[in-house]
């Protein structure tokens, strides 16, 4: 955009020039090359006005893009900063993102205790963890994360019936 601002600023000056040598000139031959010259340079610094403003245009766009971006990655930024990595269940080393206390929380802070998928909430994407029985389940990958141990299944003690005991030999 600079070198438009500057090849307009020529123009705009060589205009100038010709104006005045033009407001000077009596004869009336070269007054007509004079003002031929003008006019050229008129169009010529309309020309590179529009290419300025074009450039204005453009680079507004992109000042507008960038500052939603800035407002997009802040809002996430904000987002992250809600919850805090945590260990979840009981069993092996399984994390997840947990909601920080309501004392820490700027906003929102009546949001219910409540755990997010740890590679999900990574990525982007924001999954509350379902508590199905003994897992907590990620809706968005499907991964399931063991937070009780699962019981042992006991069975009642087999009871050995011999049918040896009651026939008579
Ligand atoms: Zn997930």
């Amino acid at each position: 955009m600079l070198a438009e601002l500057s090849s307009l600023t020529t123009a705009l000056s060589v205009a100038k020039d010709l104006g005045g040598a033009l407001l000077n000139e009596r004869d009336r031959q070269k007054a007509a090359a004079i003002q031929a010259d003008l006019t050229d340079k008129i169009v010529q610094a309309q020309i590179q006005l529009t290419q300025v403003l074009g450039s204005i245009i453009e680079k507004d766009g992109l000042i507008q893009t960038l500052t939603q971006r800035v407002r997009e990655l802040e809002a996430e930024q904000a987002e992250k900063s809600r919850y805090r990595l945590a260990k979840i269940g009981v069993v092996g080393q399984q994390f997840a993102y947990e909601l920080r206390p309501a004392a820490e929380l700027v906003e929102r802070s009546d949001e219910p205790a409540h755990f997010l998928c740890q590679p999900c909430f990574d990525t982007g994407k924001k999954s509350v963890l379902q508590l199905r029985g003994h897992f907590a389940h990620c809706g968005l990958c499907s991964s399931n994360i063991q937070t009780e141990k699962t019981p042992q299944i006991t069975h009642p003690p087999i009871k050995r019936v011999s049918t040896w005991g009651n026939r008579d030999f």
